[in-house]
């Protein structure tokens, strides 16, 4: 075991349609140069598209890899697989309109040991920019009524969002990225996603992708939820004591969101900054800047996990940082 080792991921790079050039253009990472890269999966357990470390005496595993043979890297949580998965995701055209399952019915219908919650950071986005998030159906009659019939614009509710907002997604959701919006996303470990409508698109082979309305149906809640505005001053207190009194000049840990999966918090470095690490995990993301972890260099585009009974975490430079981890 080699606890004092930081775990730096190399990511697993998706195409998609709707995919822009601003991962490799803004986050360098290594791609085409007329790739539509929409996803990069920086921290992800997901089989098929697990990332492995860069570099250190577990150079060459994969995340699934350490979870089955190090389980102590992440304090022995007894979880079937890596709990966490961390994307950035470029949206240069609008992705489809979905939604997600929860745990009971991905173990029940799928087979999966995970549904998906999610949430989004907006890294970057248009000025005009919003999001799908929730419905406007009153009852599930009028819900299959307006899918049935294609209602899509008093269906489907659209929020203006800015960068450095954030939105949680509970299972049964409905909800979209639209086109100019760079996001972090958080979220289980699943790619389980039920998809309502993708705007009649084709691929250049004039297929259109798979709908699933019947499992959306089955997923969607009525009435729907309205997005919530994370309490960050509320848990304030409870940061400095888990992570040591950060503030620090430009300096500071916030938590952004807590809930049954996951607790994401943002973190800025202006200078330096010290950290405990109390969790089973931390996965930490840099989406701005550059500097160090304790002497090693980082700059944005890096993921990379900070392992249990790791001791302190000490950071300098001009860094912001997205950080997630579970509660034991
Ligand atoms: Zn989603």
């Amino acid at each position: 075991m080699e606890k004092n080792t930081i775990l730096f991921m190399r990511p697993v790079l998706k195409e998609k349609i709707w995919g822009g050039n601003r991962l490799s253009r803004d986050f360098g990472y290594d791609v085409g140069e007329d790739s539509r890269i929409g996803e990069c999966w920086g921290i992800s357990a997901v089989p098929g598209s697990e990332t492995c470390v860069a570099e250190g005496p577990f150079e060459g595993k994969t995340l699934a890899q350490l979870w089955s043979e190090d389980r102590e890297l992440f304090g022995g949580l007894n979880y079937e697989q890596f709990p966490l998965m961390v994307k950035i995701i470029d949206a240069a055209g609008d992705l489809s309109i979905q939604v997600h399952p929860d745990d009971s019915y991905a173990r029940r219908v799928e087979g999966k040991p995970f549904g998906k919650t999610e949430c989004w950071y907006i890294l970057d986005c248009d000025r005009t920019a919003s999001i799908i998030y929730g419905h406007n159906a009153r009852t599930e009659e009028e819900l299959k009524t307006m899918i049935s019939e294609g209602r899509w614009d008093d269906l489907l509710c659209e929020i203006p969002v800015k960068s450095g907002d954030f939105l949680q997604i509970n299972p049964g959701t409905i909800h979209a990225i639209k086109a100019g919006t760079m996001i972090l996303e958080t979220q289980q470990s699943s790619d389980l996603t039920y998809r309502l409508y993708d705007y009649d698109r084709v691929d250049k082979d004039g297929n259109k992708r798979e709908l699933h309305i019947d499992k959306c149906i089955d997923n969607i809640r009525v009435p729907a939820e309205r997005p919530r505005k994370p309490s960050t001053l509320s848990a304030a207190a409870d940061i400095r004591n888990l992570m040591g009194d950060g503030r620090l000049g430009e300096s500071f840990v916030l938590e952004l969101f807590a809930c049954r999966c996951y607790t994401v918090f943002e973190i800025r470095v202006g200078g330096s900054l010290r950290l405990k690490q109390p969790f089973p995990f931390l996965n930490m993301s840099v989406v701005d800047g550059f500097g160090e972890i304790n002497e090693h260099p980082i700059s944005k585009g890096d993921h990379f996990i900070v392992p249990c009974d790791f001791g302190n975490i000490s950071l300098t430079g001009n860094l912001k940082l997205v950080a997630s981890t579970v509660m034991y």
